[in-house]
C-alpha cells in the first residue's frame, strides 16, 4: 500500500553500487582472471560500463584486483558518464584470504610499500583485507584469520597518513570491532557481527557495506546448503537494521563479480535486499550511505 509516509522519506537513490570486481564476472572466477591474465580485455570492459551506463549507474566503487583490470575501467568510465573507484590493487597478508586477486605482504614494512604503490599510481583509496571470507557450507566459520589488532591499527594509520581512506574486508566481530576502532573508513562485508561490534559501527565514522548479495543470490539454487545461508542472511538482515536503528552509515554494495553475483542487475538485487532489511527508512538509509561513500572515496580519475 502506498501511504503519505512515502513522501517523508528520501526517493529511491540513483543506480549505484559501492563494491564490485570488475575482474570477475559472476559466472566463473578462473575463466574471468584468465580474460584479463595477459592484459586486461578493454572491449570487454567497455561492455560492462556501457550496460552500467544504460541502466543509469552514477558511482561504482571496486576493490581492484592485481591484473589492472578494475584500473583501466576506472580510467575510462568518464567516458560514460559513471564515477568509478578504484585501489588499483588490493592488499591481503601472505598466508591470509586474497591470493586470487591481491597484491600480498608479510611484515608491515612491506605492506607500507604497497601502500606507497597505491598512492604514487593515484590510486583512490587502499583496499585491505582484514579477515577470510564466510564459508557457506559451514554456519559461523570464516576462511583464513583474523589480522591481530594493532597490525590493523597500524595498517590503516598508513593510509590514512598517505591522505588515503581504508576499505576493509572484514568478517567476524571481533574483526568488526578492531577495524572500527582502528577507524578504518568503510567496513565490507561484516557477516558474523555481535551486539559489541553493531555498537561500535553504529557509534563510529566507519559506514558500513553489508553485501546480501552473495548470500541471498545463492538462496535456492542448489549449491550450497540453504538452512546455512538463510541462517547468514537473517543474521545479517537483524545487524543492518539494529546499526541503522542505532544511527549507523550504512551503503549499498552487491559484490558484484562474486559468484552468482552478476553485474548490473546486481545492484537492483542488492537495493532490493536492503529495502527488505529496512523497509521505509532504507532509501533515507542507503542515499546517506552513498552520500558518505562518494564523499570518502571519490574517483581522482579525470
Ligand atoms: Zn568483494
Amino acid at each position: 500500500m502506498d501511504s503519505i509516509q512515502d513522501d517523508v522519506y528520501a526517493p529511491k537513490p540513483e543506480l549505484h553500487d559501492c563494491h564490485v570486481h570488475m575482474v570477475l564476472d559472476g559466472v566463473d572466477w578462473k575463466a574471468a582472471i584468465a580474460r584479463h591474465k595477459q592484459q586486461p580485455d578493454e572491449s570487454y570492459i567497455r561492455k560492462v560500463l556501457e550496460s552500467y551506463a544504460q541502466a543509469g549507474a552514477v558511482y561504482v566503487r571496486e576493490g581492484g584486483d592485481k591484473y589492472g583490470a578494475g584500473w583501466l575501467a576506472r580510467n575510462i568510465a568518464r567516458e560514460y558518464g559513471i564515477e568509478y573507484a578504484s585501489p588499483v590493487f588490493p592488499i591481503y597478508q601472505k598466508g591470509n584470504y586474497g591470493g586470487f586477486i591481491g597484491r600480498s605482504f608479510q611484515t608491515i614494512e612491506e605492506y607500507e610499500r604497497l601502500v606507497d604503490e597505491v598512492y604514487d599510481r593515484g590510486g583512490d583509496y587502499v583496499k585491505v583485507m582484514l579477515s577470510g571470507i564466510m564459508d557457506f557450507d559451514n554456519y559461523g566459520t570464516i576462511t583464513g584469520y583474523t589480522l591481530p589488532r594493532q597490525m590493523v591499527f597500524s595498517m590503516i594509520d598508513y593510509a590514512h597518513s598517505k591522505g588515503l581512506a581504508v576499505m576493509a574486508h572484514v568478517n567476524g566481530a571481533r574483526a568488526i570491532q578492531d577495524a572500527v576502532e582502528g577507524g578504518v573508513d568503510s567496513v565490507e562485508h561484516g557477516y558474523f557481527s555481535d551486539e559489541e561490534s553493531r555498537e561500535a559501527l553504529a557509534n563510529s565514522d566507519t559506514i558500513w557495506v553489508p553485501t546480501f548479495s552473495p548470500i541471498s543470490n545463492c538462496i535456492g539454487i542448489g549449491k550450497y546448503p540453504d538452512d546455512v545461508l538463510k541462517k547468514i542472511e537473517a543474521d545479517q538482515t537483524e545487524a543492518v537494521r539494529a546499526v541503522a536503528n542505532m544511527g549507523g552509515k550504512i551503503a549499498s554494495g552487491s559484490d558484484a563479480g562474486a559468484g552468482d553475483v552478476l553485474h548490473v542487475k546486481a545492484a537492483e538485487d542488492e537495493y532490493s535486499y536492503m529495502k527488505r532489511a529496512l523497509g521505509d527508512i532504507c532509501d533515507s538509509v542507503i542515499t546517506r550511505g552513498l552520500d558518505e561513500i562518494r564523499g570518502r572515496f571519490a574517483s581522482r580519475a579525470q
